[in-house]
């Protein structure tokens, strides 16, 4: 059977195109999703995408919205085999680190991503993000998740989500993780930092 996913979109930059009319930025629907990126269709994953409401800027998120964000993959937690978060870049690390104390006995990947480019700008990097974090969250081996836990993929690298920092609102590498290694690197395929990458409770 193929994995299943839940894409959770909270806001940022990720979700922003501009209107055709007059050229500002406008949050994009993403249950257009699957026109808007046709190789998600071919991974052979299962997606269903929730939008929060209203999507906000991560400058303006809060303990609440943290609350929130948690009591949705809580409840959803045993219809999917992994969750992707898109969330604005500026407090991502908060978000997700506050995400990996909230969500105790974690057994299933919670992947956030963004990007430094909007979604409907031709050089975004928001496309590999999406489509990497997806890849990731759906990964399984001998029926268990490879990455069962709270992390942060960005511009080809995985990151445990509380030990991450944004170091940059201009390269597309926005972030760093200066204390704990990284837990994947992506080129031509994934290679997973397996001793680093934290185990469930049995
Ligand atoms: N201000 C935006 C946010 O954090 C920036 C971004 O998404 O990168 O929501």
């Amino acid at each position: 059977m193929k994995p299943s996913i839940l894409i959770i979109y909270t806001g940022g930059t990720i979700g922003m195109k501009p209107d055709p009319t007059t050229g500002a930025l406008v949050p994009f629907d993403f249950s257009g999703i699957f026109e808007e990126f046709p190789t998600l269709q071919s991974l052979n994953i299962g997606i269903e995408v929730f939008t929060m409401d209203p999507v906000i800027d991560s400058s303006n998120v809060s303990p609440r919205n943290w609350l929130d964000l948690a009591a949705i993959i809580r409840d959803n937690y045993a219809r999917y085999d992994g969750f992707v978060v898109l969330h604005g870049t500026d407090t991502m690390s908060y978000t997700a680190s506050a995400l990996s104390f909230l969500l105790e006995n974690l057994a299933k990947p919670v992947v956030f991503t963004g990007s430094q480019i909007p979604i409907g700008v031709l050089r975004t990097d928001g496309r590999e993000n999406l489509i990497t974090a997806v890849e990731i969250a759906a990964a399984r081996e001998g029926g268990r998740a490879v990455v069962p836990e709270v992390c942060i993929c960005f511009q080809n690298k995985l990151f445990r989500a509380n030990r991450t920092t944004k170091h940059s609102a201009e390269q597309l590498n926005a972030f760093r993780s200066d204390n704990y290694p990284i837990l994947a690197e992506v080129g031509v395929s994934i290679h997973y930092n397996r001793p680093f990458i934290r185990r469930p409770a049995p």
